[in-house]
This record gives C-alpha cells, sequence and structure tokens, in this order.
C-alpha cells in the first residue's frame, strides 16, 4: 500500500484540477471592460519634484513655481525652496 501512495497523491491533484476546470467551463469569466486610462495636462510650469512630508511621504508631486525660485507642492502646499 505505501508504493501506491505517490501515485495517490497525483491522483488527487489531478482530481483538483479536473474540478477546478470543470468549475471555469461552467462559470466562464464575464467580459470586462479594459480599465481605461486618465491623462492629466499638468499646469504650466509645474515640475514632479519629490516632496518630504508626510502627507506627501516622500513621494513625487507636482509642485508650482513659488516666489524666489521655491516650489509649492500641490498635494500639501508645503513650500521648499530652490532645488527640492
Ligand atoms: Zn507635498
Amino acid at each position: 500500500m505505501s508504493d501506491l501512495s505517490p501515485y495517490l497523491g497525483a491522483l488527487a491533484a489531478l482530481g483538483a484540477m479536473a474540478v477546478t476546470w470543470a468549475a471555469r467551463l461552467a462559470h466562464p469569466p464575464r467580459h470586462q471592460a479594459p480599465d481605461v486610462a486618465t491623462f492629466i495636462t499638468p499646469e504650466p510650469g509645474t515640475r514632479w519634484l519629490a516632496c518630504h512630508t508626510t502627507r506627501c511621504a516622500h513621494m513625487t508631486t507636482r509642485h508650482r513655481p513659488a516666489a524666489d525660485g521655491a516650489w509649492t507642492c500641490t498635494g500639501c502646499g508645503t513650500t521648499s525652496g530652490g532645488e527640492a
């Protein structure tokens, strides 16, 4: 009996595959509309810079130019100076 145990395991695996295959045939996946990419046009003069506040979590966000060469984050409103 112990000689058959590997074969019984393989048989069980094949049985499970047959069951899932039959289930997939019975319930084919519905056609789903593909996700549509959304494109945005950034404001002129904006730059993608890293924002190191906890709100933006060091992610790269859009920054508007501010006075004296500083940049204001559009995500949290923090103004960082110069080369951010
Ligand atoms: Zn920010």
